[in-house]
């Protein structure tokens, strides 16, 4: 059984890797929606200590999972003013660059998100295309569905899940490459 702090060189890790993420975020008014790095018109939008972006808080959390990386509020914790009000973005790319250091790159990722509202069909194109910009893949590696809550009495809130395949990437992401 390999010890948990094994460094073996990335040819012996595995081909490819999984991560899980789930985030929620409740609705209040006179807030900007973000959602998936864009900004959508609403009358509400959600809170949270960074911008509230729940779809980028769970990617986020999916990618560092697949490297078993310490996750979104262990990196960027609530309790430290300097994530007040940060834009998302930031932790993405913090998640991106432990992927690639650790040998991998993105293969596609799925995402559902559950909200009563606002319609997210009008606005998938350009969040698709916006996480996939973000992300170094074509949007076609981006998967999204929005669901509403039926049955869950659910107008308060957002919740998103994904999940994301890594494959090991080529020599240059490999962290065992430069050592
Ligand atoms: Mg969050």
């Amino acid at each position: 059984m390999p010890k948990t702090n094994d460094r073996r060189p990335a040819t012996e890790q595995p081909s490819t890797r999984i991560g899980y993420g789930f985030d929620s975020h409740e609705f209040h008014a006179g807030v900007p929606l973000k959602i998936g790095g864009i900004t959508l018109e609403h009358d509400k939008g959600l809170c949270g200590h960074s911008d509230g972006d729940v779809l980028l808080h769970a990617i986020t959390d999916a990618l560092l999972g697949a490297v078993a990386a310490p996750d979104i509020g262990a990196l960027f914790p609530p309790s430290d003013p300097k994530w007040k009000g940060a834009d998302s973005v930031i932790f993405l790319r913090e998640a991106l660059k432990r992927v690639h250091d650790a040998g991998y790159a993105v293969a596609n990722i799925d995402a559902s998100l559950i909200l009563a509202a606002p319609k997210i069909g009008p606005h998938a194109s350009a969040i698709r295309t916006r996480v996939a910009e973000l992300l170094g893949v074509h949007c076609d590696r981006v998967g999204l569905k929005a669901k509403t809550p039926e049955g869950l009495n659910l107008d308060s809130a957002a919740i998103a899940h994904v999940v994301v395949l890594l494959q090991r990437s080529p020599q240059k992401h490999s962290r065992t490459k430069s050592r």
